[in-house]
């Protein structure tokens, strides 16, 4: 492939998000779109992700991840999108000059008209938990451990203890149960799970592995390879309550604490960050506060299902096509604020007359389960604007409101938009 000196839009990062990003990006009339990817091949996370559980609300199919991102890889490269891959972009700057160093084509300066973060997210540590103890060999994220069984063919041990309830822990929990090995334990800090019920109920429940609730590891014993957990339970103000100690004998710990958007380019350009969730700020655009850079899926927040990034994409990759051909849109922004219950939303503003061309979906997670019925309600200053009534509310699942074009005047004429969880039959 033949660089050019100038893209219409450059993609960076190639999992579902810049997938979809580049294939909306083609299919709205950019000619030139480019995909750049640090690892040998096209996917992102998906290529790891060898279980079920991708495409459920898009295909209506329940498929493997590497399946998922060959259908959209298939159909990027039917569109004549252009990968750069083994390509690692360094920085970019706000004039969208995109600096990338390439095992196959050195280091290069490309030019773009708008650009698509796709980055993804990078798993929490064990320093960003603190966890006291030794330094082990046999501590390991649940994302690098599902690299090292899935794709590199190699088991990281024999009986695990898992640190946290989210999705990638709970699904390697029954991972390494397939492979014979013995998972002692599930731990929990919070008093619920962080992660989706549909995978509490196929991974754990299904293969009899115990999930603890308000359980944290106390210290890693072990000085060259860990020998067993000291485990202790945790009050309502997460400080471990005396007595409750035990000490689970395992050879490798995994931690599942968490994701954190993978924003150090868009740090670096200046692109505003949202400080609850350590992604950019968007519009219903997925633009950034930088006119022609715009973002998609994990990194803008922890989607759940990879279906919801998808779409993301499309969003994101319509928007960047649209400011590459230089198309015109209202420049007025109404934030969205969290109310009650609500623990972020995504997208953080929406422009004034935006529900002019479509329903808008607001993402978002709330910070308390509630197990009954309750009403997500969006108001102005004024008055109350839509609401939709949900059967639960837990923050491991994602809730989505979509506004309907009918509500244009009240959301036209509205300063600031609020979204909270009210109680329902109040
Ligand atoms: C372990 C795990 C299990 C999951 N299981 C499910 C499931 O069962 N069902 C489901 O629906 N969802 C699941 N998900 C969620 C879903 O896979 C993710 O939400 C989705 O992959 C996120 O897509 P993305 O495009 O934002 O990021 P990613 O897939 O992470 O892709 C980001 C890409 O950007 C590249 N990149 C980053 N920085 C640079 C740079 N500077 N230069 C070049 N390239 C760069 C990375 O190499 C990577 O390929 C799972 C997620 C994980 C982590």
């Amino acid at each position: 492939m033949q660089l050019k000196d100038i893209y219409d839009v450059v993609v960076i990062g190639s999992g579902p998000g810049g997938l979809a990003s580049a294939i909306q990006a083609k299919k709205e009339g950019a000619e030139s779109v480019l995909v750049i990817e640090r690892d040998k091949e096209p996917g992102g996370i998906l290529n790891q992700c060898i279980h079920n559980g991708f495409g459920v609300e898009i295909f209506k199919e329940d498929m493997p991840g590497p399946k998922y991102a060959e259908m959209f890889i298939k159909e990027a490269e039917s569109l004549g999108v252009e990968f750069m891959l083994d390509s690692m972009v360094l920085e970019i700057t706000p004039q969208k000059k995109v600096y990338v160093t390439s095992k196959w084509y050195g280091f290069n300066e490309i030019q773009a008209r708008a650009v698509v973060f796709a980055m993804g997210a990078r798993e929490r540590t064990r320093a960003q938990i603190r966890t006291p103890g030794f330094r082990p060999s046999g501590v390991y994220t649940a994302g690098t451990a599902q690299r090292l069984v899935n794709i590199e063919g190699f088991m990281p041990g024999n009986r695990f203890v898992i640190l946290g309830s989210g999705d990638i822990g709970m699904i390697m929990a029954r991972r390494l149960t397939l492979e014979g090995a013995k998972v002692e334990r599930v731990l929990e800090i919070m008093p619920f799970l962080t992660g989706l019920t549909r995978n509490y109920v196929q991974c754990l429940q299904d293969f009899n592995i115990p999930l603890q609730l308000k359980h944290t590891v106390k210290r890693i014993l072990g000085k060259n390879r860990v020998e067993a957990v000291e485990i202790v339970e945790v009050d309502e103000n997460f400080k471990p309550v005396k007595g409750s100690e035990e000490i689970i004998t395992a050879d490798t710990l995994l931690l599942s604490v968490g994701l954190v958007p993978e924003i150090e380019l868009a740090r670096s350009v200046g692109v505003a960050i949202d400080p609850t969730i350590l992604g950019p700020y968007v519009d219903e655009e997925m633009q950034t506060s930088i006119p022609g850079i715009f973002a998609a899926g994990n990194v803008v927040h922890i989607f759940d299902l990879v279906d919801w990034v998808t779409e993301a994409g499309f969003i994101a990759g319509k928007g960047a096509s649209r400011y590459a051909l230089k198309e015109k849109t209202e420049k007025v922004l109404i934030p969205i604020k969290s109310g009650n219950n609500i623990h972020h939303v995504v997208p953080q503003f929406i422009k004034k007359d935006a529900l002019e061309k479509a329903p808008i979906k607001l993402m978002m997670r709330v910070s308390k389960p509630i197990e009954e019925k309750v009403w997500i309600e969006l108001r102005n200053e004024n008055n109350l604007i839509f609401r939709k009534l949900e059967r639960y509310v837990r923050p491991g699942e994602m809730v989505v409101l979509t506004i309907p074009q009918k509500t244009y005047d009240e959301v036209f004429k509205s300063n600031t938009l609020y979204v909270s969880v009210e109680k329902f039959g109040g």
